[in-house]
């Protein structure tokens, strides 16, 4: 006779009793779908990185999202993208009248209003020539000329219509700038998602494809964070959250689960994850291959970020998800 009274497997037997006592679930109400707009009409174009995800213009968005939403997401990231010859040092066409993206939140709102959360990716790098993500002097990104910037741009879009802006550049006190611009026009109630924690990090590879935002020279160690840093990670977002950050992010994800935990653990605030375009093509290359079970990984790496504490999951794999029957 055994002497055991604890026995933890008692709990694994049953899939139903699995399910009963799971500590983290996933729902599709926080999930997030990025997408990544083109100018003009009818373009539908796969990205060659990212299986299942692709380049779309306005009116493709537009069917993609009344579908999305049918499957249950009801939040999306839009990133713009930038003819080559609209491309300036500063970015300008990021917040030009006719700008790709709050043409995107208006038509957005108008057809799904409040049924649709509607986010927009607030960077100047896709619209540079230099494809830097603020206004270069010298040979560095001068901080505080681009805040102006992109208060600007974050202000076009809230004007459009965007329940949420979020800020990915990494320029010091751009949530504050961003924060005054939206109070000064009158649209206090338009939050802010800041990027807060988000690394220089190889896993971007398959993005500046889709986004068209590489640098044409260096790289952006100068204003990411480095990956061997985490006490840090609790400067940027403490910064954040006194500037008036409503929602926090780290990217990218499955790297960074200790910074998660710990802005949980130190912040009330919602905590965001961006499962970046190279985890994403990681998966899918695999399960191309059929070296590991998609949905079964996927499952397991959103748990993972759920575990970690992170509320809000913004991911490439939403759609096909929802489509299938994951959750
Ligand atoms: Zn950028």
């Amino acid at each position: 006779m055994s002497n055991l009274t604890t026995r933890p497997r008692r709990l694994r037997y049953s899939p139903v009793v699995r399910d009963l006592v799971a500590e983290a679930r996933v729902d599709s109400r926080m999930l997030v779908q990025p997408h990544f707009i083109v100018p003009g009409s009818g373009v539908s174009e796969p990205i060659q990185a990212m299986p299942g995800i692709n380049h779309e213009s306005i009116d493709r968005l537009l069917e993609t999202a009344a579908a999305d939403l049918d499957l249950g997401i009801r939040s999306l990231l839009l990133f713009g993208l930038c003819e080559e010859e609209h491309k300036a040092a500063d970015g300008r066409a990021a917040f030009a009248k006719d700008a790709v993206v709050s043409r995107a939140v208006e038509r957005l709102k108008q057809r799904f209003g409040d049924d649709l959360a509607v986010m927009t990716d607030v960077c100047l790098c896709a619209y540079t020539d230099h494809g830097h993500c603020g206004v270069v002097v010298g040979d560095r990104i001068d901080n505080d000329a681009t805040l102006p910037l992109l208060s600007r741009m974050a202000l076009a879009h809230a004007q459009a219509g965007a329940d949420v802006v979020a800020p990915s550049d990494m320029m010091d006190g751009r949530v504050a700038a961003i924060r005054e611009a939206l109070d000064g026009e009158g649209l206090a109630h338009v939050a802010i998602m800041s990027y807060s924690v988000k690394y220089a990090s190889s896993y971007y590879g398959p993005f500046r494809e889709a986004a068209h935002s590489a640098p044409t020279a260096g790289d952006r160690k100068s204003h990411q964070m480095d990956s061997r840093n985490r006490r840090e990670a609790l400067l940027e977002a403490e910064l954040d959250v006194e500037e008036g950050a409503d929602i926090l992010m780290v990217k990218p994800a499955l790297a960074y689960l200790d910074v998660v935990a710990d802005l949980r653990a130190a912040f009330p605030q919602p905590v965001a994850v961006y499962n970046v375009s190279g985890e994403y093509s990681m998966v899918k290359a695999a399960a191309e291959r059929g070296w590991i079970d998609e949905r079964a990984v996927v499952l397991e790496n959103w748990h993972a970020f759920r575990r970690a504490g992170a509320d809000i999951l913004i991911t490439y794999h939403a759609r096909q998800a929802l489509a299938e029957g994951w959750l």
